[in-house]
């Protein structure tokens, strides 16, 4: 089975590109300057990080709604402690979810776009490595690739 990239931003993990062998030390720098130039793009870290906490928000805005419902009488019983660790499990689960998300989304495009300056290019929308002699589209997502790209720009 082939493992397309995706353009896909759900998941259950990171994936900011296809496998590539480079040294620790590259890699760090190429993670480095990826996150310098996603910093001199406020809105698109204001956006990511909005986006990445939404589920934190939403769980304590639940918990400050319910906190003025509890009735201490009841307060201990079973079905009140059950739904609290349910409600954190899923707190978690989304939290974990929109970060990934997030970075899929905004954050993979910086990431990529670096790789390209250190000189192994890659489709900045799905991660895909692309030969020295660009094409002029991506053969994994179809993206085309004549035109540069914004890290970070809306797509479908
Ligand atoms: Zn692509």
């Amino acid at each position: 089975m082939s493992d397309p990239l995706p353009q896909r931003h759900w998941g259950l993990w990171m994936r900011l590109h296809e496998p590539v062998r480079i040294d620790l030390a590259s890699r760090l720098a190429i993670h480095f300057w990826a996150n310098i130039r996603m910093l001199q793009r406020p809105g698109v870290l204001l956006l990511s990080s909005v986006v990445s906490i939404v589920p934190t928000v939403v769980f304590s805005l639940a918990v400050v709604a319910f906190l003025g419902r509890v009735d201490p009488r009841r307060a201990g019983s079973w079905p009140w402690e059950l739904g609290l660790v349910a409600a954190i499990a899923i707190w978690l689960i989304g939290q974990h979810l929109f970060f990934v998300y997030a970075m899929q989304r905004w954050y993979a495009p910086f990431v990529r776009r670096e790789f390209g300056r250190a000189g192994m290019p890659m489709c900045e929308r799905c991660g895909h490595r692309l030969p020295l002699a660009r094409p002029a589209a991506c053969p994994e997502c179809g993206d085309a690739l004549s035109t540069p790209q914004e890290p970070g720009r809306v797509s479908g």
